[in-house]
């Protein structure tokens, strides 16, 4: 390592969340890092969700013989597609979690710490327990930051009073039990405004809940309205007329342009900031129970970092994935800046793309393979039943299975059994594994 490290503590990580800097000290107490050596990889990752063990696996693939680390505090892996199954009661919450410590790849190196901040012209990274790390070529996937506390009152009233919330792995258990348990009254659901990892799961929670009331018979007992902050149901019209006969079916109540700012748990009372024309009105409705999915941003050391675009995220090129200024930085997953749909679905596609082109990028080579903005989206409309939207850049649809077998605008058995049976262990012996299946990367002079 070129550089001499820089005297980083704990309190220098600025821009870390509370969580991760608790995160990182305990593992920097179970594994004491030499916190003033440096190291150098051939390629680095921050971040060893979805996005970065399966790259990791896709490179380790196709050469054996590279340095690769792999950055993250986490001890717990999650496939958190499957939270909404859990919220509907057809997973256990266990099902949806992995130790990452079995997960990370046999010839990765894994570093468990919080990446702080970036020194792209020094091709090096600080982690917040004071490890500076060099790389040739650096892969940038920590996610999406949830942002609980932009809602007045959630954080401390979460997982109580009748707030809940699938976009945590402790949560989602709960939101079963206030649907088993809810028999009449006022049932909310909210959606923040875009982007948000997996845009349909806030309706998926609506639907999966009013399936379970409407097979006990009390579904016209109950209130359902659904709060989107945006002005559509959902962005790719064509899955529009499928989701509105469940919104009729189910006598759904939709409130268009109404976001969700403030919760107060014991008096039960959401308030909606609710756009009239011109005019915004606060307007507060009593709840029995509320499924709330949280505003969502850049991580903040993304975002006060030389990696990020206006809004924040890391700012590639759409279709190679490649950082517009650094030639040796890449990224990927609900972190970067491309406008698809943020999803698993998408990080299936992506990553195989991030894998050669990286791999060429150490040989000194362009980028060799694209990605079409494709993500996917499995609307649980009730259940045994899915919407299977499939699109890539600019709402085109980009189904993976010819129309006779699932028409993806339609409710499908088939697309239930996929999300139910066939998705989950896909996810941890293909995607986690770098099995490319129905993901090989796309050249790009083979257009
Ligand atoms: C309720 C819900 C339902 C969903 N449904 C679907 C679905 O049906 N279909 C679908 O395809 N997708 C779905 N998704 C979306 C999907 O789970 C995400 O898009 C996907 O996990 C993104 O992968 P990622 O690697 O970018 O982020 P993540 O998997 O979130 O991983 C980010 C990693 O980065 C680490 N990290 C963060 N900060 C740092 C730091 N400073 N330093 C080091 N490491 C850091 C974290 O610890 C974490 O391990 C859903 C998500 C949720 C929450």
């Amino acid at each position: 390592m070129t550089n001499k490290p820089k005297n980083a503590t704990l309190a220098d990580a600025v821009s870390v969340s509370p969580q991760l800097t608790e995160m990182a000290q305990t593992a920097s107490e179970k594994n004491p890092s030499p916190s003033a050596s440096a190291s150098r990889f051939n390629f680095v990752i921050v971040g060893g969700g979805t996005a970065g063990i399966a790259t990791a696996a896709s490179m380790l693939k196709r050469d054996r013989n590279i340095s690769l680390a792999i950055i993250d505090p986490a001890d717990d892996h999650y496939y958190q597609p499957g939270w909404t199954m859990v919220g509907g009661g057809a997973f256990s919450a266990e099902y949806t979690h992995r130790k990452e410590k079995d997960l990370i790849p046999a010839r990765a190196q894994w570093i468990k710490s919080v990446v702080s901040s970036f020194d792209p012209n020094n091709n090096s990274l600080l982690t917040a327990d004071g490890q500076e790390i060099g790389y040739d070529v650096l892969i940038v996937c920590p996610g999406i930051k949830l942002d609980w506390a932009a809602i007045d009152g959630l954080p401390e009233t979460l997982g109580k009073n009748g707030v809940t919330s699938n976009y945590r792995f402790d949560l989602a258990p709960y939101t079963y039990r206030l649907v088993k348990e809810l028999a009449r009254g006022t049932a909310l659901f909210t959606q923040p405004p875009m982007p948000i990892k997996c845009a349909g799961a806030p309706q998926k929670a609506m639907y999966l809940s009013c399936s379970k009331w409407e097979k006990e018979g009390v579904l016209a007992n109950i209130d359902v309205q659904f709060h989107n902050s945006g002005a559509v149901l959902f962005g790719v019209k064509e899955y529009v007329p499928a989701l509105m006969e469940y919104i009729e079916r189910y006598h759904a109540h939709l409130n268009f342009e109404s976001t969700l700012v403030a919760v107060d748990g014991e008096a039960k009372i959401a308030t909606f900031e609710q756009k009239h024309g011109e005019e915004t009105k606060r307007v507060e409705v009593a709840f029995d129970m509320i499924h709330v999915v949280p505003p969502q941003v850049a991580p903040d050391f993304i975002r006060s970092s030389p990696l990020a675009a206006e809004n924040g995220f890391v700012d590639v090129d759409p279709a190679t994935l490649r950082h517009s200024k650094y030639a040796n930085i890449f990224s990927l997953g609900d972190a970067c800046s491309t406008p698809n749909a943020k999803t698993m679905a998408a990080v299936r596609k992506q990553a195989p793309v991030v894998a050669v082109n990286a791999l060429a990028a150490l040989a000194g080579k362009p980028p060799i393979a694209d990605y079409d903005g494709y993500g996917s989206c499995p609307l649980t409309v009730e259940h045994g039943k899915v919407v299977l939207a499939e699109f890539g850049y600019g709402g085109k649809l980009l189904p993976s299975f010819s129309n006779w077998l699932i028409d993806g605008t339609r409710p499908s058995r088939l697309s239930w059994l996929l999300k139910d049976k066939i998705l989950p262990p896909v996810y941890w012996h293909g995607m986690l594994k770098g099995r490319e299946w129905m993901a090989k990367p796309h050249r790009i002079d083979s257009h």
